[in-house]
């Protein structure tokens, strides 16, 4: 049976899954949300022997039912081949108690490739399912990862041109560097003068307004969007879910229909919907652990019924959480307001107008499955540092925060359910950080050093992503104010 889509914002207006995807996000400023979340119709034990591709035909063909068997499994099969340094794609490593799920072995080393890389496939075929003849212009908003993750995926792709967005002072070295070198005559990196919000809210802005959009129309353009909020993004974000529970009982570790923990360190709330919606579709997943570092506003959200934006916005060592608006939560919201556009619309505007809004008490009874803690920054070192002394196994600081939190959430609860952490970055793309909380002593070293000193010290090897970039050279240098943003993009498409 197909499935449309509905804007979080407006009764009415369903859409095909490809229109979703090309749109990105709908006119009315809300996000496509599917009318049901359909259930797996393969069992568990099918899943259990099954590679990632299939696993991945598997759960999107049910959410993208109006690409052919033929497009989506093309689709599948250019995304996750040799850019990826595993025939697994997404190994499962065991170590201190939990089971680390590695998204980070695509092109970029964080886990944004296990989506950036089939998003572009799947936008080129939902351009000609759609009869589209402008060229398609994905702007994106970046708090360091994305930015990169969709450069790669969207470099030198026929019919696109990619613009990225990035805080200036808010990512990381490795992040800047990645970014600044990257290859490809249709694409563009700008550096902004503001944190990841103002980015993300300047992209919004550029996509809402309708005079832009048909002068651009005119001239042969339109946006879409490669941000999380796309249902492109969101979908195959699934497949890794459902893939793990499979090598799980693979493995003997847990029984079939066995119900997991889920832990995932969290900023716009991309990753941990997709494990939410895994569980809507029957996948045995009991606690969805929402983990954030200092800059903490699902931890009281989900204590309180309360999202408060307006706090000071903190700087951490894991910047790709540095979120004060998690954009994909309004998906939750209209869901847990019983998929009611009109009230979600209206905490939305709240949300825009006061920076603020508190849900019912009903909605907050369907919050149960969740669990939100954070890690302080000093807890997010210390995690990387005992869990690499008494295992030798090393994450990364976003990956720690989640680990730093399921610690929490042990000690609370005492719950021993087989558990499942997302760690969504290499060591490797925040050595300085990583390296710095084993030992201060390695606080003097150059970048590159400290790589090959990781590499000792973890018996892992410097993945190609890094090794890349050592010598390349600086493409981009622009720098805007978080107001020019626009004018950025219309210089660089020559209109
Ligand atoms: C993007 C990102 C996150 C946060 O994921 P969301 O889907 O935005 O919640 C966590 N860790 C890393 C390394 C990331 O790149």
């Amino acid at each position: 049976m197909d499935i449309l889509y509905n804007s979080t914002r407006t009764k009415g207006s369903k859409v095909k899954a490809s229109e979703a995807i090309l749109k990105g996000l709908s006119e009315d400023g809300g996000l496509f949300v599917p009318e049901r979340i359909p259930a797996l119709d393969k069992t568990l034990k099918e899943f259990s022997e099954m590679t990632y591709g299939q696993t991945a035909y598997e759960v999107m063909k049910l959410y993208l039912t109006d690409f052919t068997e033929q497009e989506l499994k093309d689709c599948i099969q250019k995304a996750y081949d040799e850019k990826f340094d595993t025939e697994e794609i997404a190994p499962l490593k065991e170590a201190g108690g939990a089971y680390y799920l590695e998204l980070f072995h695509g092109a970029t080393i964080a886990f944004k490739d296990m989506a950036l890389s089939i998003l572009p496939h799947l936008l080129t075929v939902s351009a000609k399912k759609n009869h589209v003849k402008n060229e398609i212009v994905i702007l994106t908003a970046t708090s360091g990862d994305t930015g990169k993750a969709a450069l790669a995926g969207f470099a030198d792709v026929e019919g696109t041109r990619i613009v990225v967005f990035y805080p200036k002072n808010g990512v990381s070295p490795i992040q800047e560097k990645q970014m600044v070198t990257q290859k490809g005559k249709n694409t563009y990196v700008v550096g902004i003068h503001g944190n990841f919000d103002d980015a993300q809210s300047g992209v919004k802005k550029i996509f809402g307004d309708k005079e832009l959009a048909s002068y651009l129309d005119e001239k042969g353009f339109q946006f879409s969007s490669a941000n999380s909020i796309n249902i492109g993004r969101l979908v195959p974000q699934i497949v890794y879910y459902v893939y793990a529970y499979g090598k799980l009982l693979q493995k003997g570790s847990i029984k079939d229909g066995e119900k997991i923990n889920v832990v995932v360190p969290t900023g716009n709330f991309g990753n941990i919907l997709a494990a939410f919606y895994a569980k809507q579709m029957g996948l045995p997943i009991d606690k969805l652990i929402c983990a954030s570092n200092e800059n903490k506003v699902l931890y009281d959200f989900f204590r309180t019924g309360t999202y408060d934006r307006n706090r000071e916005f903190v700087l951490t060592s894991s910047p790709s959480m540095d979120i004060l608006i998690s954009s994909n939560l309004e998906r939750l919201i209209y869901h847990i307001a019983g998929n009611d556009p009109d009230k979600n619309k209206e905490l939305m505007e709240m949300l825009s107008k006061g920076g603020a809004y508190t849900i019912t008490d009903e909605m907050r009874g369907q919050l149960s499955g969740f669990y939100g803690n954070y890690a302080s920054e000093e807890e997010t070192g210390r995690t990387i540092r005992e869990l690499y002394e008494n295992t030798g196994y090393v994450i990364d600081t976003h990956t720690a925060v989640a680990s730093c939190v399921y610690g929490k959430y042990r000690e609370e609860t005492e719950d021993k359910k087989v558990t499942v952490i997302a760690s969504t970055a290499s060591p490797y793309k925040f050595t300085r950080s990583v390296m710095d909380a084993i030992d201060h002593q390695y606080v003097k070293m150059e970048d590159f050093e400290l790589a090959d000193r990781l590499s000792e010290i973890s018996g892992t090897k410097v993945p190609k992503a890094i090794e890349e970039i050592r010598t390349a050279a600086v493409l981009h240098d622009h720098v805007c104010d978080k107001t020019e943003m626009q004018k950025a993009v219309t210089d660089f498409l020559g209109v």
